[in-house]
């Protein structure tokens, strides 16, 4: 941990998304890229010019073989073809060649002359429809930015860091927080983002904290600062003293033994006051997790949001995705796992499949909609779930689903893979539960019918309020609408549990809805029995459960659905939870 600082206290006061306190050096990500200007040369620098683009391509060129010898990919191999591209992009002779005259003819800066050369090459590939040729302007583009870095001398992301870090960043994508090197990082301050952007529900999966909505910290903040983030109180505070060091340590002290209390039963089931249990599984997105899944007291993984391990390895064979599913499986078993398809889109964009800009990616191809329109990347990910089912308890679940007829498509192919693996003699489970995610009103307003087919519903809260309401889940602005307790979502989840209940069939949650303690009582009340939460809030959620009764809870979600008003609602759950679990709110 870094000493007490001498400079100044900076405080900023953000939005706490996920608990826990982190004292440390932070690295900024630079997400944006400026274009450079047109500057004019001095008469006679033109050598100068192309001495710093040669030194910067020798750094890009140190740089790729060095991530080429970190992702250990073989020769041959994916990963390894990509990184030989790019070196060989880095090598053009033509460009070096037409950089100069432009450089010299034009007597413009190298930055421009070389960032506009690159542009008209990625300009030429850019739409077209031949998957190969789209991905050379991916290779382009990486390997531009690269140069261009170099080129101003701004020090490049590392994904991998030397020390313990405090990721700084004005928006954390998803496939940022799949490039970092998670063992090192200890928390996360972001510029914008919210309780459910994916950055936030990650930090809770990996039980680090992280504040959100800090304006400013990017400009303000250079990595190897030394900051104190406070994941409860939504502070960062830059050069923290000795004294508010101190401050924070008997803090955390004291957190952690009341924390001690409710860890105490984790492991024993969640069973109401009136004997009804309520399973309580964790959200996962990483291998790495399955650690803190078993540690945490989950009964189950009720959502492993595939997508992220995509990210990570875009390019990775079905024999690499079934080793990866299957050592979830055989760590976790005989716990059940439900492993939901691809989700990307969205804000969880893999370039590659999306090299056409969406004007609107959240209403766009995304979760199920994309897996059916690229069977061969469904397939591949099918076949190896159902390999990997071989090896404990899995489920499928597909999400995004609009209606039922994606779910009955989606089906058909799983059958299909089923019946291919076992015709090439690979072991494949003699069953597997099936799932679909309600997560769009009209999936919720159709449940009868979706329930009809699969095993399982599993609600997906955090998008199914941002359609109901018409409110970006990410959007700072609109943050006040995002209401959980909105009465049109409460309806859309009653629907949905009546349409459970009528096909005899489960109904869990998984949206970031489940964890919130608050509403606990009106989740039982409306007749869930199936919470999957961040792995920081089994103990919690478990200590709450154990606390209630069913039939204390009915009569609060029929009270709730008489309300009007968010507000009413959520007050009226959480008196039911400050009378029942004071001690969760302390
Ligand atoms: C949800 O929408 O509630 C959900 C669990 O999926 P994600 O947060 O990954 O969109
Ligand atoms: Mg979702």
């Amino acid at each position: 941990m870094a000493p007490p600082s001498e400079r100044p206290e900076k405080i900023w006061t953000g939005t706490a998304v996920s608990a826990g306190v982190a004292h440390a050096v932070v690295h900024v990500l630079k997400d944006h890229f400026d274009e450079p200007d047109d500057d004019s040369i001095e008469p006679g620098t033109e050598e100068h010019e192309m001495h710093r683009l040669h030194a910067a391509l020798q750094a890009t060129r140190v740089e790729i073989e060095d991530l080429q010898r970190m992702m250990g990919g073989e020769q041959g191999s994916a990963e390894s073809e990509i990184f030989e591209t790019h070196l060989l992009i880095l090598q053009d002779t033509t460009i070096l060649k037409q950089t100069e005259k432009a450089v010299r003819e034009k007597q413009v800066c190298v930055d421009w002359a070389y960032y506009k050369l690159m542009c008209k090459h990625m300009d030429a590939l850019r739409g077209l429809s031949d998957a190969y040729l789209r991905e050379r302007f991916l290779d382009i583009k990486d390997v531009t930015h690269r140069v261009m870095r170099h080129l101003r001398g701004e020090l490049l992301e590392h994904p991998m860091f030397d020390e313990p870090v405090i990721v700084v960043a004005h928006d954390l994508t998803p496939s940022d927080t799949v490039q970092i090197d998670r063992s090192k990082v200890l928390g996360f301050a972001v510029e914008t983002g919210s309780a459910v952007s994916h950055a936030a529900i990650i930090a809770r999966s990996l039980a680090i904290p992280a504040v959100v909505k800090l304006h400013g910290i990017c400009d303000e903040l250079h990595s190897g600062d030394t900051v104190l983030l406070d994941g409860e109180g939504g502070n960062l505070i830059l050069n923290p003293t000795a004294e508010t060091l101190s401050r924070y340590r008997s803090r955390e002290e004291q957190a952690e033994r009341r924390e001690d209390v409710f860890q105490l039963e984790r492991h024993e089931p969640a069973l109401t006051k009136c004997g009804s249990a309520i399973c309580v599984g964790a959200n996962a997105e990483f291998v790495e997790e399955v650690g803190i899944v078993q540690d945490s007291g989950a009964e189950e993984v009720g959502l492993f949001r595939t997508e992220f391990l995509h990210l990570e390895n875009p390019d990775a064979s079905e024999d690499e995705l079934a080793a990866a599913y299957g050592q979830v499986v055989r760590s976790l078993a005989p716990k059940r796992v439900v492993f939901r398809t691809l989700d990307l889109g969205g804000d969880k964009v893999d370039e590659r499949l999306a090299v056409e800009p969406e004007p609107n990616p959240f209403l766009g191809w995304r979760g199920i909609r994309l897996s059916l329109g690229r069977l061969d990347l469904f397939k591949r990910q099918i076949r190896a779930l159902l390999r990997a089912a071989t090896h404990g308890r899995a489920g499928i679940m597909f999400p995004m689903v609009s209606g039922v007829q994606e779910v009955i498509e989606a089906k058909a192919i799983l059958n299909e893979c089923a019946e291919e693996l076992a015709a090439e003699g690979v072991d494949v489970p003699d069953e597997i539960e099936i799932g679909a995610m309600i997560e769009i009103p009209s999936a919720a307003l159709s449940a009868d019918l979706i329930a009809a087919e699969v095993d399982f519903l599993s609600l997906g809260t955090n998008d199914l309020i941002q359609y109901t309401i018409a409110v970006d889940r990410l959007n700072d602005r609109v943050a006040a609408l995002y209401q959980p307790t909105h009465p049109a979502v409460l309806r859309l989840i009653g629907m949905s549990v009546t349409a459970a209940r009528g096909a005899g069939i489960r109904i869990g949650m998984c949206g970031e809805m489940a964890s919130d303690l608050r509403l606990t009582p009106l989740m039982i009340g409306l007749g869930l029995n199936e919470l999957s939460v961040a792995t920081t809030q089994i103990a919690r959620v478990k200590h709450a459960v154990r606390r209630l009764s069913v039939l204390e809870c009915e009569d609060l979600a029929r009270a709730a659905q008489k309300c009007t008003s968010p507000a009413e609602i959520l007050a009226l759950s959480r008196a039911v939870a400050d009378r029942c679990y004071p001690e969760l709110f302390e």
